[in-house]
């Protein structure tokens, strides 16, 4: 949960963040313009009264100092609200007349000294700061001066200053408690998902976080974490169900040796019962050597540990595949058939061991089901036409060019009940009806439809009373396999 809470802070506080710069740029920006026009609007009222005061000036240029004398009795022309001063000085820098409360010397001096620009700050105790215009030397030498606080600029900027300084620490203060409540809503899947893993026991796969169909990206997380129990969970039953019928396979032969020995033992017998006794716990050692080879291809194949890939010449491996079992064939009466269906070349990319195993495997149980005078086809197509009601081992996909090699046999074939079975590991249709009782594990088409499916391929398989038909589906081999 501290992590949790921890992700949550940090959101919060990159969010507050990224707020305080941007509001800090807004304020700055905002700041710096209306300061622009303010001064802008001030600076051409300044120019305004300085041209009227240096117009009236102009009147009598002959007489300047009368004109500013009489100026300085109409009231009109002092604003002095503003506290506006207009100065008249002669060429020397005397002060000949001013307008609006007196300056005292020293300002007088400051302001003479500053005169030089047009329109300019100037600093002078705190008490009289001011913006000053200066006219162009009028006739006779002499300058007008009109300096005013600057006091309507800076008021309104000040006021804009407080008014950030109070609402962007509330607007933060509102969009950190906003933020940390919205990020704590949108984790919440999150620490459903905390909560579901750790709540998950090894022999309790079953709970799921169920947060209903996915709406964004962690509602999307969340059914992907279901999807992806789902599948833990199947792995999981799929391999207790795998040791403990395992095992049971292991115990039933094991069971048989033990207690014919113990019965052997039991009393003194003759070396024909020995004998006896030993064929008998020979033949259940060497099930459940069977038995367990069969154990390890299955884990090898499951593992996907196939030799490395080169191309296998399916026809090759069909040919062979007949010539192994051509005398247990024999010995049970059943005749074998390779149809090569005029295909010129079936290569596929794999490992022809675990491959001609699955040849192997299908042959094998075709000969085992097959009435003595029955007939066994080995079938290659291109490109397979698999029939309607086959079964398959798994996924399928059949976007690409496909070989087919089918093993069909003249059989009782297999109800359809049992079909979808037929490839669960011990999985046995009708024990009864094999030839061999002994050779049965169940575990044939497992490890057949493991092989084919790390081959990227399939097996199905379609039944008639009158015969069954197994076929094993693979990718043509594109390019040199390696
Ligand atoms: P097993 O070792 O028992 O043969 P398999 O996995 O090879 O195990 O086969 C599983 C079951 O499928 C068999 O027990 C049998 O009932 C059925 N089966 C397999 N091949 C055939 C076939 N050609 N004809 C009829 N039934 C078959």
């Amino acid at each position: 949960m501290r992590r949790l809470r921890s992700v949550r802070v940090r959101l919060t506080a990159w969010y507050t963040l990224a707020l305080l710069v941007l509001l800090t740029l807004f304020a700055l920006a905002i700041y710096l313009l209306a300061r622009a026009q303010l001064y802008d609007s001030f600076d051409q009222s300044l120019r305004t009264r300085l041209q009227e005061v240096s117009a009236a000036l102009d009147h009598d240029s002959s007489e300047n100092h009368l004109a500013v004398t009489r100026l300085s009795r109409d009231e009109s022309m002092v604003n002095v609200a503003s506290g506006e001063r207009v100065l008249l000085f002669d060429g020397a820098g005397r002060v000949l007349d001013q307008l609006g409360k007196p300056l005292t010397p020293a300002q007088q001096a400051a302001l003479w000294r500053a005169v030089g620009s047009e329109v300019r700050m100037l600093w002078l105790d705190g008490s009289f700061d001011v913006r000053l215009a200066r006219s162009a030397p009028l006739a006779g030498g002499l300058t007008v001066v009109v300096a005013r606080p600057d006091d309507p600029v800076e008021q309104p900027l000040h006021n804009i200053l407080i008014a950030f300084a109070v609402a962007a620490p509330l607007a933060l203060l509102l969009a950190a408690i906003g933020g940390y409540f919205l990020t704590g809503r949108v984790l919440r899947p999150v620490a459903a998902i905390t909560h579901a893993a750790r709540e998950m026991r090894a022999h309790d796969l079953s709970h799921r976080l169920a947060l209903g169909p996915a709406q964004d990206e962690l509602t999307e997380l969340a059914s992907t974490f279901d999807a992806m129990l789902d599948r833990i969970e199947a792995g999981v039953e799929r391999q207790r169900r795998f040791t403990a019928d395992a095992s049971h396979e292991l115990r039933t032969p094991l069971t048989a040796i033990t207690t014919h020995a113990e019965l052997a033992l039991s009393e003194p017998r003759t070396a024909a019962d020995y004998r006896a006794t030993l064929t008998t716990i020979l033949g259940e050692g060497q099930q459940m050597q069977r038995l367990i080879a069969d154990l390890l291809d299955l884990a090898r194949s499951d593992a996907e540990q196939l030799a490395a890939q080169e191309p296998v010449d399916l026809l090759d491996l069909a040919t062979e595949a007949i010539g192994r079992l051509s005398g247990r064939a024999a010995a049970a009466g059943v005749e074998l058939w390779l149809d090569d269906g005029g295909v010129e070349r079936a290569v596929v990319c794999g490992s022809p061991g675990p491959l001609g195993r699955v040849l192997l495997n299908l042959l094998d149980n075709a000969i085992k089901y097959s009435p003595a005078g029955g007939c066994i086809v080995v079938q290659l197509a291109t490109p397979p036409a698999p029939p309607v009601a086959e079964v398959n081992s798994g996924e399928v996909q059949r976007n690409c060019p496909l070989l087919a090699v089918s093993v069909l046999d003249q059989g009782a074939g297999i109800t359809a009940d049992h079909l979808p079975h037929l490839f669960d590991r011990f999985y046995r249709a009708d024990a009864a009806r094999t030839r061999e009782e002994n050779s049965s594990s169940g575990l044939g088409l497992a490890i057949c439809a493991a092989i084919a499916h790390a081959h990227g391929g399939w097996i199905g398989v379609s039944s008639q009373p009158q015969g069954s038909r197994f076929t094993l589906y693979l990718p043509v081999a594109a390019g040199n396999c390696s």
